[in-house]
């Protein structure tokens, strides 16, 4: 059965409240609904949820469609930053509003066509779905950014997804591409790799732009 719009961005809201910054419930507030809200009606009607005067609960029978709709939004947002280079608050928006496609299987072909990023563009963790198990029990290592290389590892560049076009030029013309193998040397002050025989110091925000398919 599929949920409103409105009753996805609770159960997400939801999740992030419970799960991640470890409340055991959420008030009204925070979910940004009153008394009555047709999404929080929907959400109690399938058992979803518990509501205690002005908190939400969120129950087990909720959890795993709760978990799977914070999967599509920040699937959404790793399509849109990555993929379609929309960044910034209307890629936020428009998110936002994508998520809400990934449904029946589309989740599945966005997460195996970006190879089953683990962090969206803010650093949060992606609950993997099925695809990312079965890619990890494959032996196929998801996509992470630079910043999630450990010092002394190395993996492949698998996209680069700069802001500054002056600075992908750069990258791009020292060898910074696609398929080529990187090995991260140190991660402090900053982040010093090479690439063939280059070696590169770039800082924290750059490091973010470069994505590591993970050998
Ligand atoms: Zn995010
Ligand atoms: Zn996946």
């Amino acid at each position: 059965m599929k949920l409103s719009e409105k009753a996805e961005e609770i159960l997400e809201a939801l999740w992030i409240a419970t799960e991640e910054e470890g409340e055991n419930a959420a008030h009204f507030q925070t979910l940004g609904v009153g008394p009555g809200d047709d999404g929080l009606c929907e959400l109690d009607r399938l058992a979803y949820i518990d509501i205690r005067g002005e908190r939400v609960y969120l129950r087990q029978e909720g959890r795993e469609e709760a978990k799977m709709t914070v999967r599509r939004h920040r699937l959404a947002e790793r399509l849109m930053m990555d993929v379609l280079d929309i960044k910034g608050a209307s890629g936020d928006a428009k998110a936002c509003e994508f998520e809400h496609l990934l449904h029946q299987g589309v989740d599945t072909k966005i997460c195996t066509l970006l190879n089953h990023p683990t962090t969206c563009p803010h650093g949060k963790p992606i609950p993997p779905g099925k695809c990312c198990l079965e890619a990890q029990a494959r032996g196929e290592a998801g996509v992470v950014p630079l910043t999630e290389v450990n010092a002394g590892q190395q993996g492949e560049i698998a996209y680069l997804s700069v802001t500054d076009p002056k600075k992908m030029q750069k990258l791009m013309s020292l060898g910074v591409l696609p398929g080529n193998q990187l090995r991260l040397a140190r991660t402090f002050p900053a982040y010093v790799f090479t690439v063939g025989n280059s070696e590169f110091a770039i800082d924290e925000d750059l490091a973010r732009e470069i994505f590591i398919r993970k050998i």
